[in-house]
């Protein structure tokens, strides 16, 4: 599958952007963010388990935002064939965390959507108390919620940036983050 529609592409940008800027919310280390054919991939790590979780509900939160924000009226980037997407060099490949793919090769953690990650770490020390589940699922969603809208105008501004170029690097997000184009 490829997308191609601009609209779905976009949305796909501002769910990578959701990652990479709760990454750094949080105090994560991101390497960068690709485009690929259906999908993306952010490089994100140095996060605990329960920041991971966070980051990883930004990304489903930040499409919220394709309501109220646009793709750039521009083509949209090429993107890279996801078997050899290139980071940045020194990018440790494990802990690259993929959106909408499964059993990646070439080194690449095996992808897990968003949902089953998030449900692995709401179950995890707690499996005797599913009641708990729950909670703690509706805690990273609302985490990730005021991350995204604390951050909307950086989340637009690195999902566009994205759109246009197909890959976006740390240091670019956090200029972009500071509200520098
Ligand atoms: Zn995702």
């Amino acid at each position: 599958m490829t997308i191609n529609r601009s609209d779905e592409r976009f949305t796909i940008c501002l769910h990578e952007s959701g990652h990479g800027t709760a990454g750094i919310i949080l105090g994560g280390r991101v390497g960068g963010i690709l485009l690929v054919a259906d999908g993306g991939l952010a490089h994100v790590d140095e996060l605990s388990p329960d920041s991971h979780a966070f980051m990883v509900a930004a990304g489903p939160a930040a499409e919220s935002l394709a309501a109220d924000h646009e793709a750039p009226d521009t083509p949209q980037a090429s993107y890279q064939d996801i078997a050899t997407a290139e980071f940045p060099e020194g990018t440790d490949r494990s802990f690259v965390w993929s959106c909408g793919f499964a059993d990646v090769e070439g080194g690449l953690r095996t992808a897990k959507s968003d949902d089953r990650s998030l449900a692995e770490w709401a179950i995890g020390g707690v499996e005797q108390y599913p009641e708990q589940w729950e909670r703690r699922i509706k805690l990273a969603r609302r985490v990730a919620a005021e991350i995204v809208r604390d951050h909307e105008a950086a989340i637009v501004r690195i999902a566009k940036r994205l759109f246009i170029h197909g890959r976006v690097t740390g240091d670019e997000i956090k200029q972009l983050m500071r509200g520098q184009e």
